[in-house]
């Protein structure tokens, strides 16, 4: 099947294909709005996508208590992947707790560290894995098409059924479907990190405004996700 096919295909149906196609498939969770939809999804489906989060260290008590309400509602294992602890301990010894205000280097050091090596670690284990990912979240997404080879991991294929989905859509469905949410999202926080990098955002700001907040659009990203 060629990947442009996805672009008109609903979010479910992309999720029950992959779900067919790929043994070794993971949903990558933050456990943010859009994460709930996927999650709710999948477990209305007859798929096995297993979910995956990666534990930063430095997330809000919130996102915890997200995480504990999602596993017990839905009854999943959710799979951690926590950084490296010496090369923590080294960072901090080092640098100090907020390294990652003093420069755009320190920052992608720190997001390598807590974020990237542990991602990579849990897609080494996969195939495809499945992103809440969506156009209009940032200038740097605006390019997401549904289903992709993964240039920055290769062979996986990457999978982000709400591509094509608005904020409003996103808002619907989880109120409609009573999924567990944040509680920080009521608090002016359409997207959630680590504690001391993501701030509530004002009235017209861009939903990801508030993550890294001091630096420039074109530079919120912390490797995850690179821009196409
Ligand atoms: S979001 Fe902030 S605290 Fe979290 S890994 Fe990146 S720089 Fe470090």
């Amino acid at each position: 099947m060629n990947f442009n096919d996805f672009e008109t295909k609903s979010a479910q149906d992309i999720l029950q294909w992959a779900g067919n196609r790929f043994k070794r498939i993971a949903l990558a969770s933050s456990f943010g709005l859009e994460d709930m939809v996927l999650i709710d999804m999948i477990s209305k489906l007859n798929v096995e996508i297993a979910i995956f989060t990666l534990d930063t260290g430095r997330l809000h008590e919130e996102t915890y208590e997200t995480m504990e309400r999602v596993r017990v509602k839905y009854g999943l294992n959710v799979r951690s992947y926590f950084p490296d602890k010496d090369r923590v301990e080294c960072l901090t010894r080092e640098k100090g707790f907020y390294s990652f205000r003093e420069s755009l280097e320190n920052r992608k050091e720190c997001c390598h560290v807590r974020k990237v090596e542990p991602l990579n670690r849990a897609l080494a284990e996969l195939d495809a894995w499945v992103t809440g990912l969506r156009r209009d979240q940032s200038s740097t997404r605006t390019d997401t098409p549904k289903v992709h080879e993964d240039a920055d991991h290769p062979p996986l294929i990457k999978i982000n059924p709400l591509a094509d989905w608005s904020l409003e859509r996103v808002m619907d469905y989880v109120e409609k479907n009573k999924t567990p949410v944040n509680p920080l999202h009521k608090k002016n926080y359409p997207s959630i990190g680590c504690a001391p990098c993501t701030r509530p955002v004002l009235p017209g700001e861009d939903v990801r405004a508030g993550r890294w907040w001091w630096e420039n659009p074109e530079h919120k990203e912390c490797g995850l996700h690179r821009p196409r």
